[in-house]
């Protein structure tokens, strides 16, 4: 459109909005709230895809890139400062580099906030991630507990922390009251922002074994890399 670039222009002359990731000013901060460069910096192509072997229940895990530098900042600010346009570029390029995991998946299912946790943010980072996959996105979980405190703890207590927070939504996998259960797709590639321990993907990936699916591949923006899994 026409008005576009100098819309362009006006907003971030006037304005001098900053680029939410290295606060740059925007030059076409019509376009999101990350620029050009910080978008062109991240890694392209083949994620880091990886099988995980032994005893595991998620079978798949990958991610865009580490969780560092400029990739960290635009998570960041999709988390923390809500800037939620975010997550349609960074999910397309989830959706590029984690082509390999998405193969022939049926469902995304984004890992669940706490309600009062979502509430407080207004949406569900993983949730929106997941929309832009291509996949239907299905909210097979649910979390019982309120356990997001996990950035404080070290790696065996996250574990023990993420244990039986997670429940299969009513309706899903098992027997529910009054209603017939739906089995549960046999493919499921699970989304999250961030994988630190791989704590609260495995969580996940274990209820949703238990209640019949057959294969859980692991995507998410970024990944922690904390030694072997
Ligand atoms: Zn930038």
């Amino acid at each position: 459109m026409t008005w576009r670039p100098l819309a362009n222009l006006l907003l971030s002359s006037l304005f001098e909005p900053p680029c939410a990731a290295c606060a740059q000013i925007l030059r076409h901060p019509l376009d999101g709230a990350v620029c050009d460069r910080c978008w062109a910096s991240l890694r392209r192509g083949p994620s880091l895809n990886e099988q995980l072997h032994g005893d595991h229940a998620v079978d798949w895990i990958g991610a865009v890139d580490l969780y560092e530098g400029r990739l960290r900042d635009i998570i960041h600010a999709l988390k923390y400062e809500r800037r939620r346009s975010i997550a349609r570029p960074l999910g397309a390029l989830m959706r590029s580099s984690g082509a390999l995991l998405l193969d022939g998946a049926d469902v995304a299912v984004p890992v669940p906030l706490h309600p009062r946790r979502e509430h407080e943010r207004g949406f569900n980072q993983a949730d929106e991630l997941a929309q832009q996959l291509g996949l239907p996105v299905a909210p097979l979980l649910r979390r019982v507990r309120d356990t997001t405190s996990q950035v404080e703890l070290p790696a065996d207590a996250r574990h023990q922390n993420v244990r039986d927070a997670f429940r299969l939504r009513q309706g899903y996998g098992g027997p529910a009251v009054g209603q017939v259960a739906q089995p549960l797709p046999s493919v499921v590639v699970l989304v999250d922002d961030v994988s630190t321990t791989g704590a609260t993907l495995e969580a996940c990936a274990r209820v949703l074994k238990a209640g019949g699916v057959k294969e859980v591949r692991a995507l998410t923006a970024a990944r922690v890399v904390t030694g072997r899994r």
